[in-house]
């Protein structure tokens, strides 16, 4: 089946789909983006991602290119169009098309949106049940990494850094501090706490970090919100990490030390049954 995308306004086959050069998001990797599960053929948690799409603009003084009920609606029938039961709905906004100049073009210059749907089980993930590798790298990024920028190529890096070495994620390290993965949340597990950093510039505002933290509030989780070193985290009980795509899932090594016993930790399997379940309500 042809994958049906959206470009500015159109539903289109993929291989039909097209964007202009002089598209910013092209020449200066100047656009934002959202990845948003999908269970059961429905979004999970669309409200706070379109949340953090909205500072994410507001911040680089980018206007929305749609609003954001024809926005879901864009989510909702590329969902429907493209029959994905579970799996992802990735979506762009970048500065648009103009001629090649630093400075942003006219305000009136319209805003391009594109998003596509990635078909992907992910309840069912065979990485959840034995848990995955991770290994430790610099975090090399720029300053202002809560915004959710399509500028990328620092993760890129990492993430290939990390297959290379056999591993599913790698975790960024700075100032002896883990920020967090490529594109996850990081999080370890002492004495039944729940330990993972505080926001700030310094790491994304994970939108399934939140669901969980509301989660484990809900349940009594003792969380403790500090900075942890790589070298806790080798020492730690248990570790995961999470993301739209992921959800919670178990760390089982960290460059090449085993955590705990090497299987995924009793805490962390129980915050992944949870959030599964609540996403599953809708
Ligand atoms: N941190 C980074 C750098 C990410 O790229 C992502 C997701 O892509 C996350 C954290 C997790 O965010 P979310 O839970 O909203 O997927």
């Amino acid at each position: 089946m042809t994958r049906i995308v959206y470009v500015n306004g159109n539903y289109v086959p993929a291989e039909e789909a097209k964007v202009s050069i002089f598209d910013r998001g092209f020449l200066f990797a100047d656009g934002v983006y959202e990845v948003t599960s999908v269970i059961d053929g429905r979004l999970v948690d669309f409200a706070p991602h379109a949340d953090r799409l909205d500072r994410s603009l507001g911040e680089l003084k980018m206007a929305w290119p749609v609003s954001r009920e024809a926005l879901r609606e864009v989510h909702e029938e590329l969902v429907r169009r493209n029959g994905v039961d579970q799996g992802m709905v990735y979506m762009q906004v970048t500065r648009g098309v103009a001629e090649r100049e630093f400075t942003y073009p006219p305000s009136s210059t319209p805003t391009s949106l594109v998003a596509f749907t990635q078909a992907r089980e992910l309840v069912d993930n065979p990485n959840a049940r034995t848990g995955v590798k991770v290994v430790s790298i610099p975090d090399i990024r720029w300053k202002r990494r809560d915004i959710k920028t399509i500028a990328l190529l620092p993760q890129a890096m990492g993430k290939q850094a990390a297959r290379e070495r056999g591993a599913f994620e790698a975790w960024m390290v700075e100032d002896g501090h883990v920020t967090e993965g490529t594109s996850s949340t990081s999080y370890i597990v002492r004495d039944e706490t729940v330990i993972t950093r505080p926001l700030s510039h310094a790491v994304l505002a994970g939108v399934t970090r939140r669901t969980v933290l509301r989660l484990m509030a809900e349940r009594g989780i003792r969380l403790d919100e500090r900075p942890f070193t790589i070298d806790e985290a080798y020492a730690a009980d248990e570790a995961f990490l999470t993301s739209a795509s992921t959800f919670v899932m178990p760390v089982v090594e960290i460059d090449g030390r085993r955590i705990g016993d090497g299987q995924p930790g009793p805490l962390t399997r129980r915050l992944r049954e949870i959030y599964i379940e609540e996403a599953r309500k809708g």
